[in-house]
């Protein structure tokens, strides 16, 4: 099995269990690795209700540092939103910190929360295309700030299904693929969108396979918030992967990537 390198904790506010019952289910899947990627603390007022206060990053720190397993390689690293001014923070915290894999995602167009549920109608209201334009154009500014190993959930808009033709996803999507690459970043492969109403892998197959073509890598992420959720689909995933053409995935260890073949 490949290992999980997207995971959070209840200090997020919206996930549930212990690590150690995370640490549990990994075991029991006989998952080689885990990295836990919890919704990173922000100091500029960003979306406090959806992560950890700085306060409370120590308490993460504590809470996954005394783990232990003799079956499973436990990381620690971060999902970091990429958001216009994240910079000023993010430059000096994320090379401080000893992190394993730093996850970079979006979560917000403008003010808009547009994977959030609790904002979700505001899809019915607003042109899609225009708004996968302006995410995929915020994809290609998280790449050039060179300060992520792996883009999370690349297609993530699809969660509630509102989401243009795939060959105008494709032309969307393609420049910033190319920034991806030009960075020498990875995507992840995430599972959590079969649990959402759009029942699909992020990213999408035709996506997944330009992202071959161009020869960026990838990580596998279930982004379990809870623990029975760990390694979820992972079997689709390899399904996923394979059928795109790729024969291998990557590890980190203090955001340093090793290359290991597809199981
Ligand atoms: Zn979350
Ligand atoms: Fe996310
Ligand atoms: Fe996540
Ligand atoms: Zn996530």
């Amino acid at each position: 099995m490949m290992p999980d390198y997207h995971m959070h904790t209840y200090l997020c506010q919206h996930a549930q269990g212990t690590p150690a019952d995370y640490l549990i289910e990994a075991e029991a899947r006989a998952m080689p690795e885990i990295c836990f990627t919890d919704h990173m603390p922000s100091p500029d007022g960003y979306d406090p209700d959806s992560r950890m206060s700085m306060e409370q990053y120590p308490t993460y720190r504590a809470l996954l540092e005394p783990l232990r397993s003799t079956r499973t390689q436990i990381r620690v690293g971060i999902e970091a939103d990429y958001y216009p001014g994240c910079e000023r923070f993010l430059a000096g915290w994320l090379t401080r910190e000893p992190f394993d894999i730093v996850i970079g995602s979006i979560h917000y167009i403008a003010d808009w929360g547009f994977d959030n549920p609790r904002y979700a109608d505001r899809w019915k209201t607003v042109d899609v295309t225009a708004v996968w334009q302006s995410y995929f154009s915020l994809v290609g500014a998280l790449a050039d700030t060179g300060l992520f190993d792996v883009v999370g959930h690349l297609d993530v808009p699809k969660r509630f299904g509102f989401r243009p033709p795939d060959a105008v996803v494709a032309t969307i999507a393609a420049p910033a693929l190319d920034r991806i690459a030009d960075r020498g970043m990875a995507i992840e492969i995430n599972t959590s969108g079969l649990r959402r109403p759009v029942k699909e892998i992020y990213p999408s197959p035709g996506l997944l396979r330009m992202a071959r073509a161009r020869g960026i890598p990838i990580v596998f992420g279930s982004d379990a918030h809870a623990p029975h959720e760990v390694g979820w689909a992972f079997d689709q995933a390899l399904t996923l992967a394979r059928d795109a053409g790729y024969t291998e995935t990557l590890r980190f260890a203090r955001r340093v990537r090793s290359i290991v073949p597809l199981p």
